[in-house]
């Protein structure tokens, strides 16, 4: 029934999510810089990179919260054009960049289009926010040339469920990219990691953002998260093939891949 305890435990799952998320929103971006020292960017860097993007693209952002991700590829894009090859071009650009970003959180969303007008993102409409969950999309199938999730997948309830969104509204050719917090294997390291997240980052939030509990959620949420190999096959189960992964600094983070064949 819906009142089994399954039920319960996922819309609390759901509701704690969306009560993180709406109590960081306007923190965000900073804690993010504090937290990881600055490197979520060079993460998120190293994920467009892998994603090629291309003038034209019709490309989804799924937990795109406060738009990094779609900034880097709508960026990435201009400097395609800037390197000369605008005539090369210039069919796919009239035929419109379209980089969508779904996110479950309109506060989040909000803190990106105020970023986006600031970074004079606003005027050519390539940037197209949408309030969405990741486990039920709205967009349709065989629609997108790629699809980015980044540090969004393990908030989810049904990861599995995302993962088998991600491959119907990608085309043939398309490709799924996850930037994710993972796991550390390395002895030494492992234990300065895990004395860094179940320390000094509830601490951190507790000062920078005044709210402990969310952060305490964040580092619980990493270590519940399925290993680099598991996850792997999850996204191969969802049908991607050549999936492969990669590890950033250890296994703090990794980069999943996959492509719609
Ligand atoms: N991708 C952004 C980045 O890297 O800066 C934001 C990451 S933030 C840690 C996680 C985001 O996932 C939040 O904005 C949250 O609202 C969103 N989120 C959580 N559950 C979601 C779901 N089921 N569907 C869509 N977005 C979700």
């Amino acid at each position: 029934t819906s009142f089994g305890f399954k039920e319960v435990k996922e819309e609390e799952k759901a509701e704690m999510v969306g009560n993180v998320f709406t109590n960081v929103a306007t923190t965000y971006d900073l804690m993010n810089d504090l937290m990881s020292a600055g490197l979520h960017r060079l993460w998120k860097d190293r994920l467009v990179s892998k994603l090629n993007p291309f003038p034209g693209m019709k490309h989804l952002d799924v937990a795109g919260g406060t738009g990094d991700v779609a900034f880097r590829i709508l960026e990435s894009i201009n400097r395609v054009r800037q390197r000369g090859l605008r005539d090369v071009f210039e069919d796919s650009l009239k035929a419109d960049t379209q980089i969508y970003v779904c996110d479950i959180n309109p506060k989040m969303l909000n803190v990106g289009k105020q970023r986006a007008l600031e970074k004079g993102f606003g005027e050519n409409g390539s940037l197209i926010w949408v309030e969405g969950n990741a486990e039920s999309l709205s967009f349709q199938n065989d629609s997108m040339d790629g699809y980015t999730i980044a540090f969004g997948i393990r908030n989810v309830t049904h990861i599995e469920k995302v993962l088998s969104e991600a491959h119907r509204v990608l085309k043939r050719g398309g490709r799924f990219l996850c930037l994710e917090l993972s796991h550390v294997g390395i002895p030494v390291f492992k234990e300065l990691y895990d004395y860094y997240s179940f320390s000094v980052i509830p601490s951190m939030g507790e000062l920078v953002a005044g709210d402990r509990e969310s952060y305490q959620y964040l580092v619980e949420s990493i270590r519940r998260f399925p290993s680099q190999e598991k996850f792997a096959s999850m996204i191969a189960d969802a049908g991607f093939q050549k999936v492969e992964y990669e590890n950033l600094v250890g296994g703090v983070v990794a980069i999943h891949s996959g492509l719609k064949l």
